[in-house]
């Protein structure tokens, strides 16, 4: 759909992105998911294209600007390859990299930044515990304040990108129990007492890796204290606001692919006679997921103005997140029906996002939680 806010300098970002993704990704996509890894070159390679430096300062490798349709340009481009492990391999440092600009010590962000935004290494975050992910105020790993050390105890899963990162945010509970006990940490893997192993036999995101990670009395500086002491909720929160806008963009480009493919498919596909795009139920199909996508990205421009205008609309970014992963449950159900038991093989993208639907729904908030969020933010 055309759009009002489209520049030249984002339709040359597209362009780019574009042609890099169908140029050096998609044709890997099926390889690198029965692998279960990407390259660590392609870290490098779309590093260099800027994709993580929006809101980093120029110091530390960034862009020194931001622009919230040009990091959802990127990440819907991106999920055009039809794999979204390729995604959460990249990008799990994303959610990341704003604490550490926002919160870290300068220390900290000369040394780790350029690395992380360049894609020579990779960092988490790490919020999520055994006990559980949705009540972020409940997390019970602990940080002890030790002369000019805090010791973290304590276990975290699910963690993105955890086995390979060589930064992580961790949040711990350093105060009181509730949302204003918590804080944030810079944590390095080879810190004593750390360790983390891979969680094996996910139902997608194949060529991603997430890890459980394990503090058992690890030490770090009194310094990698991220922003003030028992104010990391907050923190934690905020950050979730664009994790969410991107998995909306995430969502519309496997939408997308959802649409684009189910066209391609019911063109060739001939059932009773006749190409199967041209029986009325499949049309009917076809217009439903356009239909969505449609909707879906407008509403994700008007969010990106808004987000560009200086606001952080939290309650429309939570509705706005469950309406695209429910619209994406439904193009990818869609598309698997037009499939046909040909969808239902491994190794094309409809079969793949179709798997990768949950954890749209689930990750970065899920659609229980967002829907409660929404309502308590218009006061009730
Ligand atoms: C592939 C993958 C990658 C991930 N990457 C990361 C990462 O990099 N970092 C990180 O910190 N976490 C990560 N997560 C964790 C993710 O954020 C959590 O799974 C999510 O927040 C939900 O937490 P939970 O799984 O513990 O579910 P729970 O909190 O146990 O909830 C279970 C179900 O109950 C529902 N529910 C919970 N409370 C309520 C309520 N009050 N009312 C109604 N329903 C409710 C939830 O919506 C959910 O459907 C990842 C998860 C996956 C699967």
């Amino acid at each position: 759909m055309r759009s009002p806010f489209e520049t030249g300098e984002r339709a040359a970002f597209r362009d780019t992105i574009r042609q890099f993704v169908a140029a050096e990704i998609t044709p890997n996509v099926n390889d690198w998911d029965e692998a279960g890894e990407i390259p660590w070159q392609l870290h490098e390679m779309i590093g260099a294209l800027g994709v993580w430096g929006f809101a980093i300062d120029e110091s530390y490798g960034g862009l020194g600007f931001d622009d919230c349709f040009m990091r959802a340009i990127y990440n819907e481009e991106l999920a055009k390859c039809g794999a979204g492990g390729v995604a959460a391999a990249l990008n799990g440092r994303m959610i990341s990299i704003e604490p550490i600009q926002r919160l870290a010590s300068s220390d900290i962000k000369a040394r780790a930044l350029p690395d992380i935004v360049s894609g020579h290494k990779g960092s988490s975050l790490a919020i999520t515990e055994p006990g559980g992910g949705s009540d972020v105020a409940a997390m019970t790993t602990s940080a002890r304040k030790d002369g000019n050390h805090f010791v973290l105890n304590g276990q975290k899963t699910f963690i993105t990108g955890g086995m390979k990162a060589q930064y992580f945010v961790i949040g711990a509970r350093t105060g009181v129990a509730g949302l204003d006990g918590i804080s944030l940490f810079f944590v390095e893997p080879d810190t004593p007492g750390f360790s983390r192993t891979a969680i094996e036999r996910k139902m997608g995101w194949w060529c991603s890796d997430q890890a459980t990670l394990y503090m058992e009395n690890c030490r770090v500086p009194a310094e990698n204290l991220m922003g003030e002491e028992n104010a990391g909720f907050l923190a934690i929160m905020e950050n979730f606001n664009l994790e969410r806008v991107a998995l909306i963009a995430g969502a519309l480009g496997a939408m997308k692919v959802c649409l684009e493919e189910s066209i391609a498919w019911a063109k060739d596909r001939v059932t009773f006679g006749k190409p199967l795009i041209r029986h009325q139920v499949i049309r009917h199909k076809i217009a439903d997921m356009s239909m969505r996508i449609d909707a879906t990205e407008s509403l994700l421009n008007m969010l990106c103005w808004q987000i560009n205008d200086g606001g952080m609309p939290v309650a429309e970014i939570a509705k706005a997140k469950v309406f695209a992963t429910k619209n994406l449950e439904f193009c990818a159900s869609e598309a698997m029906q037009i499939f046909g038991g040909a969808g239902y093989l491994r190794g094309n993208a409809v079969e793949r996002i179709y798997r990768e639907v949950k954890v749209m729904a689930i990750g970065g908030g899920s659609e229980e939680i967002l829907r409660d969020l929404a309502v308590r933010q218009m006061g009730l």
